[in-house]
């Protein structure tokens, strides 16, 4: 029954724009289901955010493909995702690239999504327990940088964790609205380029 949702579920994010075959493969491969609470599960494969534990949720998958396709990464990539929550977008990262660095400020959410991935054998993921705002400093520089909570400004000092012709791809806070913003660095400029509409949880500093 899930199969039958999965191939569904891979066609919408085809017509919705999402052309990257990598990113389709990864979202077939990684089972949705396994990050979900067991109550929540007859819908992993819908085209929808849901909630997991400590009032955080699983991203939407066209969302968590939007965003991976955005990145453009590549095998050789180190990337920093701050906000692990499930661990849902951790794992569809860790097929396409070297090695996933992950941050998580709710304890009991880094505990969870460790388990997960360790259940799945996913063996290039890292995580830590802190605030993601302060990057990652013993593993700078990073190739690519995702948030998946909503912020109104990108730091410095996460500017300066990406290496040249690096991207972050992030929920920025904009007039009581939320878009998707690309940022590349280019000769030492930043670009950007605005995209989808889009709702995720805040980003907070403080941990838990
Ligand atoms: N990528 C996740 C989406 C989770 S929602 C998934 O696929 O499920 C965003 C997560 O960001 C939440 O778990 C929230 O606790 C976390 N978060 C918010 N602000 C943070 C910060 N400053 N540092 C680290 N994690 C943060």
């Amino acid at each position: 029954m899930l199969d039958v949702r999965k191939i569904r579920l891979i066609l919408e994010l085809r017509e919705s724009g999402i052309s990257d075959s990598n990113v389709l493969s990864a979202i077939e491969k990684i089972p949705r289901e396994k990050f979900i609470p067991d109550n929540f599960r007859n819908q992993a494969y819908e085209n929808i955010a849901l909630p997991i534990s400590d009032n955080q949720t699983i991203s939407q998958p066209f969302i968590v493909a939007k965003m991976t396709q955005l990145l453009e990464i590549n095998s050789d990539h180190k990337v920093l995702e701050i906000g692990t929550g499930s661990g849902y977008q951790s794992a569809i990262l860790s097929l396409l690239c070297r090695r996933v660095y992950t941050i998580e400020r709710i304890k009991n959410l880094y505990i969870n999504s460790e388990k997960i991935f360790s259940k799945l054998n996913i063996t290039n993921i890292v995580s830590k327990h802190a605030d993601g705002n302060l990057g990652w400093k013993e593993q700078i520089p990073f190739d690519r940088i995702i948030f998946t909570a909503a912020t109104s400004k990108i730091s410095n000092l996460i500017f300066s964790h990406i290496t040249e012709g690096g991207i972050i791809v992030s929920p920025i806070i904009k007039n009581n609205k939320q878009t998707l913003i690309k940022y590349k660095k280019n000769n030492n400029k930043i670009n950007e380029e605005e995209f989808d509409t889009v709702l995720f949880v805040p980003n907070l500093k403080d941990t838990q």
